[in-house]
């Protein structure tokens, strides 16, 4: 803003008679460089071409051009002064209540015109450091400042919304700045009409499509009551295409807080309806600034939590139904924390696919499980595959391919050691690029299976166009007791279909024995659960494979 200002340094003077405009033009010798148009055509031009230079516009007193400048989006905070060769008190009224900021009549001395046009400059200075140019209203910190006095000043119970218009970048991408533009200003428009009638509070523009208002409250219906009246306004301006909006909510606490932590709470419950689409208000708890902070952590660790090798990988054995044989695992990483803890994937990977980290996380525990394999294959052993996750984020990178296939390489490991997971929910997006992919590797000689199969929505769909070896059936699956005959009979489909298309089933989640019958009794292949084995450490696992224990299937080593 400070830049912007150092540079408003012309006065444009738009009179059709010459000698006005040179008369003007002497009072401001000196002081400012002054821009002369003769009509409005040469007026907006110069506009268009320096309307961040001009400070003010001296309009002379029956030019149209003054109704145009205070509808644009841009020219409309430029102040604009009427100097007029009349007298009359009717043509300055009506100037003044078209939004002029000074009226100059004709008798008026030359070094008072001066004072005046100066005074305009300077307060339109202040005003647009507290005021949103697009909108009118205020600007972040003028809102911060203003929200701070009130609560400062009261001792009410307040509010604080954190306001916005979903997927907003969609709307200016699709249907223009200009779109986004007016979608905001009629936003605006909304929360100053519902705010006025509401008779208390602040408000004002934050950045790009996120309002703030801030406002007391006695229950907590009179927030909603507000938040769906603005809802309501700002949609029913749009006609051709359908918006929504966010609102998240922090009751404040405690009024002297920073209005900019007040603020963080109110978007860190934004934040949650964006998770969950549905939802368009939502309060902030605790429990989610605690999640973040957890979330934020994990984020902070990760990177010297890889260097440190914290990251260490389990093992959940598969067994073959037929003989109850273990026959390979699935690897499993969990994060062990320097005093022992074991942090769930579940816990950190949603946050890495996020972030990206999840390509370095993956690339470890693959070549980790690919050192295992060579150290096996030292020993003079013929290892049971073992397959490994792949992250959907690792098969939109171009690179993945060549990655997998230079580790193994790497590690003189030929690649049926080696299997591959992919969740079903991977393939519900940038389909073509996924199975391009996936036939590759396959192609390279690795084993695909598709994991989770059941929780997306695409698996039938994906089963037709691409070369998949296993299917995973997710625990979901599984029958919920003996008499669920519903989930007996989709199982029993799931697993005919999948033996027509060549691919031998995994059923995973495996805990109870009923279910080991009928799975058994269905004709599944491998199965893999905690009814046999938890994940377990590598050498808990080489002791189930080679040792002496467990392996006809029915110990179940203490894992996690
Ligand atoms: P997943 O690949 O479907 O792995 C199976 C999950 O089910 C594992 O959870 C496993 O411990 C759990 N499980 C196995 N048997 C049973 C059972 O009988 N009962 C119950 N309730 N659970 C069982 P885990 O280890 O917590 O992993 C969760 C998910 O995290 C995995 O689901 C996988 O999607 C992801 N994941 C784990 N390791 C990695 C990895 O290295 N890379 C990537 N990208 N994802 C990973
Ligand atoms: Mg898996
Ligand atoms: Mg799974």
């Amino acid at each position: 803003m400070g830049e912007q200002m150092k540079k408003r340094n012309q006065i444009l003077i738009v009179d059709d008679n010459r000698d006005h405009r040179k008369s003007l033009a002497a009072i401001f010798e000196g002081d400012y460089e002054c821009v002369e148009a003769a009509n409005e055509v040469q007026a907006m031009e110069i506009l268009e071409r320096q309307a961040t230079s001009v400070a003010v516009v001296i309009l002379q007193w029956n030019m149209p051009i003054l109704d145009e400048l205070r509808k644009h989006e841009v020219y409309k905070c430029i102040p604009v002064v009427v100097s007029s060769t009349r007298d009359e008190m009717e043509v300055e009224r009506r100037c003044l209540e078209r939004g002029v900021w000074d009226f100059i009549p004709k008798t008026v001395h030359p070094e008072i015109v001066r004072c005046r046009v100066q005074n305009v400059i300077q307060k339109s200075k202040i005003d647009v450091l507290q005021y949103d140019c697009l909108t009118g209203i205020y600007n972040q910190q003028a809102f911060y400042m203003a929200t701070k006095e009130m609560l400062q000043r009261s001792k009410e119970e307040f509010a604080f919304v954190h306001f916005d218009i979903d997927r907003f970048k969609m709307i200016n991408s699709f249907y223009g700045a200009k779109e986004g533009d007016r979608l905001i200003c009629k936003l605006a428009e909304a929360i100053v009409q519902v705010m006025k009638s509401y008779g208390q509070g602040t408000y004002g523009r934050i950045n790009g499509d996120i309002f703030g208002i801030c406002m007391p409250y006695r229950r907590k219906e009179d927030i909603v009551q507000v938040v769906k009246r603005v809802e309501e306004k700002v949609k029913s301006c749009v006609t051709h295409y359908c918006i929504e909006t966010t609102s998240g909510i922090y009751l404040i606490e405690e009024n002297h807080m920073d209005v900019s932590v007040i603020f963080d709470n109110a978007a860190i419950a934004a934040g949650r309806c964006k998770d969950h689409h549905i939802i368009h208000e939502s309060f902030y708890t605790k429990e989610m600034g605690e999640q973040l902070v957890r979330e934020q952590k994990i984020i902070n660790d990760m990177d010297e939590a890889l260097e440190k090798e914290e990251f260490v990988i389990y093992f959940q054995p598969k067994y073959e139904l037929k003989g109850l044989k273990p026959c390979g695992a699935e690897a499993l990483v969990r994060w062990k924390k320097a005093d022992g803890r074991l942090i769930p994937p579940g816990e950190f990977i949603p946050i890495f696919e996020q972030n990206g980290f999840i390509t370095k996380l993956d690339y470890y525990v693959w070549e980790h499980v690919c050192m295992f394999l060579q150290g096996e294959i030292a020993k003079g052993r013929d290892p049971e595959p073992i397959s490994v996750n792949v992250s959907r984020v690792n098969l939109y990178t171009p690179k993945f391919m060549k990655h997998m296939v230079n580790l193994v390489k790497k590690y003189g490991i030929p690649p049926k050691y080696l299997n591959l997971e992919l969740t079903e929910s991977a393939f519900c997006e940038r389909q073509t690029e996924i199975l391009e992919a996936v036939n590759h590797l396959h192609k390279a000689g690795f084993t695909i299976m598709m994991d989770d199969f059941g929780t997306g929505y695409s698996s039938l769909n994906v089963l037709k166009d691409v070369n998949l070896d296993i299917l995973k059936i997710d625990m979901k699956f599984l029958p919920a007791g003996e008499s669920d005959v519903r989930s007996k009979k989709i199982l029993e489909a799931v697993i005919q279909m999948a033996h027509s298309l060549d691919m031998p089933v995994v059923a995973e989640g495996v805990e109870e024995s009923y279910q080991v019958e009928l799975l058994k009794e269905l004709g599944c292949t491998y199965i893999q659960g905690y009814y046999f084995a938890k994940p377990m450490t590598e050498a808990m696992y080489q002791e189930l494979i080679y040792g002496t224990s467990g392996v006809d299937g029915i110990e179940r080593p203490q894992g996690t």
